[in-house]
Order: C-alpha cells, then sequence, then structure tokens
C-alpha cells in the first residue's frame, strides 16, 4: 500500500493531497488526513544555498582574536578555523539544530555545501542521517578544496559525494569550494563526476573579488569562464553569489542553465557587496549561507537591500528555489500541483502549525514530529562549548 497524507480544508477550503512523496490530483480512499481548517496551505520555502556545518555558531561562538577586515580574512579567521575543529559529533549536532529550526520556521528543503577537512569521509553521511530523521528534504555535497592539504584533500572531497545516500528526500551534488581554492584538474574532475552521477556542480562563485582576481591570474576573464572552459557547468549547476558578475557574466550562466542563488545576509554581514546583476538571469533561487533557514527572515532582508540598490527584481527569488529541488528530485517545478514534491506547511497567524515534506509529518502542532526542539538544543550547546575550544587551539 502506497503512503499518502492528505492536507486541508484549509480555511479556504484546499487540500493537498500526497501519495509516495509526491503531490496526486485526488486522495485514494481512506487517505490519512491532516485537517486545518483555522491554517493557511502554502508551500514549503527552499533554502538554496547554505551551510549546516555552522550550525553551532548561534551557540556563542567567540569572536576571532584579531578582527577580520576583509572577506578572506572572514574566512581564514572563522569559517575555515570552524571547519578545522568539527568532528562528528559536533557536525552531527549542528546539523540537528539547524535542520530543527528550519524546519519549525518553514523550510523543507536546504540545499547545503560543506566542509570538514578533518572529517572527509563519512560527513556526509551524517548529514544525510541528520535530515532523514528530522524530516528535511537535501541536497548535499562536499566541497572539494585544495587550501589545507593540497590535491590530495581535493580527490577525497569529490569521493564523499558518491557517498551521499541518496533516498526520497536526499539527493547528492558535486561540490567545489570556489574557483580560487582549487586546480584546474579538480575544477576537470568535479565536472566529469557530476557528468556520471547524472547530477551537477554546486560551487561558490565570485563572492568576493579575490575569486575573480584570483581567476584572472589564472589566464581567465574570471571564475565563471574558467569552470565554464573547464567543462564544469552542466545545465542545472548551482552557482552561489556572483555578487562580482557583470550583466553579461550572469546573462552567459543564465544561457548555459546554470541557476545563480543570491544570499543577501551573507553578502551584507560580509560586506563583499550586492549581487545586482543577478537581474539580469533567469534562474535565481534564494539562500541563507549559513545564517538560520528562515526563509521569510532573508526574503525581508533581500527586499530592503532591493529596494536599497533599485533592483526590482526580487520578488520571484524565494519561490524559484522549489524549480531548483524538483529539477534533481525530477518532479514538476510548480508547488503543490499535481506532479510537485509533497512537501507543503500550514501557517497559521504568521507561525508554522505542521510541515510536510515528501508527504511525511516533519512538524505538527508546532512541535517537531521526529525530535525535542529542547533537547537538540541542549545537545548543540553542549557541542558548541567543546567546539569552541578545539576552535582555539586551530591555529589563526
Ligand atoms: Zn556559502
Amino acid at each position: 500500500m502506497s503512503a499518502s497524507l492528505l492536507i486541508g480544508p484549509d480555511r479556504a477550503g484546499r487540500t493537498v493531497a500526497v501519495v509516495d512523496g509526491v503531490v496526486v490530483p485526488e486522495a485514494p480512499p481512506d487517505t490519512r488526513s491532516l485537517p486545518c481548517t483555522t491554517g493557511e496551505i502554502a508551500p514549503g520555502a527552499v533554502c538554496a544555498h547554505t551551510h549546516l556545518y555552522s550550525g553551532l555558531a548561534r551557540h556563542g561562538m567567540p569572536p576571532p582574536a584579531l578582527p577580520p577586515e576583509n572577506f578572506l580574512q572572514i574566512l581564514e579567521r572563522v569559517w575555515w578555523r570552524l571547519d578545522r575543529a568539527l568532528d562528528a559529533e559536533a557536525l552531527r549536532a549542528a546539523a540537528r539544530d539547524y535542520v530543527a529550526r528550519a524546519l519549525l520556521s518553514g523550510t523543507t528543503a536546504l540545499v547545503d555545501h560543506h566542509e570538514s577537512p578533518h572529517l572527509i569521509e563519512g560527513s556526509l553521511a551524517i548529514l544525510a542521517q541528520a535530515c532523514e530523521e528530522l524530516g528535511m528534504r537535501a541536497l548535499l555535497c562536499y566541497g572539494a578544496t585544495e587550501r589545507n592539504f593540497g590535491e590530495e584533500e581535493a580527490r577525497r572531497g569529490l569521493a564523499e559525494c558518491r557517498r551521499v545516500p541518496a533516498s526520497q528526500l536526499v539527493r547528492g551534488l558535486v561540490g567545489l569550494h570556489a574557483s580560487f581554492t582549487v586546480s584546474d584538474r579538480t575544477v576537470r574532475a568535479a565536472g566529469e563526476l557530476a557528468r556520471e552521477l547524472g547530477t551537477v556542480v554546486h560551487v561558490h562563485v565570485a563572492e568576493d573579488g579575490a575569486d575573480v582576481e584570483d581567476a584572472r591570474r589564472r589566464g581567465f576573464a574570471g571564475p565563471l569562464e574558467r569552470m565554464l572552459s573547464l567543462g564544469a557547468l552542466a545545465p542545472g549547476s548551482i552557482l552561489a553569489h556572483g555578487v562580482h558578475l557583470g550583466p553579461e557574466q550572469v546573462a552567459l550562466a543564465s544561457d548555459q542553465g546554470c541557476w545563480l542563488v543570491h544570499n543577501p545576509r551573507s553578502n551584507e554581514g560580509n560586506r563583499v557587496g550586492y549581487a545586482a546583476a543577478l537581474r539580469h538571469a533567469g534562474r535565481v533561487a534564494l539562500g541563507t549561507d549559513g545564517w538560520e533557514a528562515d526563509m521569510a527572515a532573508e526574503e525581508a532582508a533581500l527586499f530592503r537591500l532591493a529596494a536599497v540598490h533599485g533592483d526590482g527584481a526580487a520578488r520571484g527569488r524565494l519561490a524559484a528555489g522549489h524549480g531548483l529541488v524538483a529539477e534533481r528530485f525530477g518532479a514538476s517545478p510548480a508547488p503543490l500541483a499535481p506532479g510537485a514534491l509533497g512537501d507543503v506547511v500550514v501557517r497559521e497567524d504568521g507561525r508554522v502549525r505542521h510541515a510536510v515534506v515528501g508527504g511525511r509529518l516533519a512538524v505538527q502542532d508546532f512541535r517537531l514530529v521526529a525530535g525535542d526542539m529542547a533537547a537538540i538544543e541542549a545537545t548543540a550547546q553542549r557541542e558548541a562549548s567543546r567546539l569552541w575550544e578545539r576552535m582555539a587551539r586551530v591555529a589563526q
């Protein structure tokens, strides 16, 4: 017998039926129902670029001894020290805390980009398990890089991308950290692996001017042109940021069928600029780049910054994430319509009453179904203290 769920009727009389994880026109007889007459059915939100590994940062991450003055220093003094200090327990606690909060805020799919240089093998299984346990849809990859241990590190990162345990909720991508931390050989290998696995590359592109300068030093017009000419970017590839791409480059990425992902809060926080040229792309989704996956908060920041920068193209970005995720799961891109992924939320008085992911209830009556937020938070706080101690011992 197939697993089915009928959500609704809601306040407006709307119903959505999900069978085997996908929306169907009509529920089969004897389908379990989830009435929500005081709420409103809506599509679950998609966070199209994030980092589960940073999930403990909210629990008191101490500032670096030397305040960073630019983007590279932010990476070197904060995030590249945190990722080197991660072990399995800390990563698991970070992922569970991040995923739980995302579900409770109505986000039903995460596109993650992971790095933990001292825990490469098996790291994606930890993330997949956290998502499966709590009921989150996710696209996972290891962001291959050479910045710590050279090409061998990148080879191991790409190999880890092969190990994503695909399921109804989880699929793999092939990750590259960014053009400026990998050799031509690694860029080529990522493209080949993505073709072999039938997936696409997920990579940071032109987040800061430093990425552009590096690609130019290597003899390319920029990081986008470098990755295109080395065969890494098949249609559907996911390019995070694009802050320092020009209009022609954004149009080029669009023509190649790539997705661009705008992360306005992160870009503002890192002072790398506003991704103004993204208005020239057809496929732009919204991500949080490690900030909590509360997409209403991210979208509010997007609209605030778009108004400041005269960007009239911001409105469809949150919804565009459905198309990105549907592509990777082979589903229809129009949320809630037959053939779409069964990712549905019920909102009530500005809160998320229920969240259904792939037809499975992940949040019911404002609480996680398969976890206890207070216990998840307590574990996260304990692991965070341990992580800050280890991070303090990682050389600046
Ligand atoms: Zn990122």
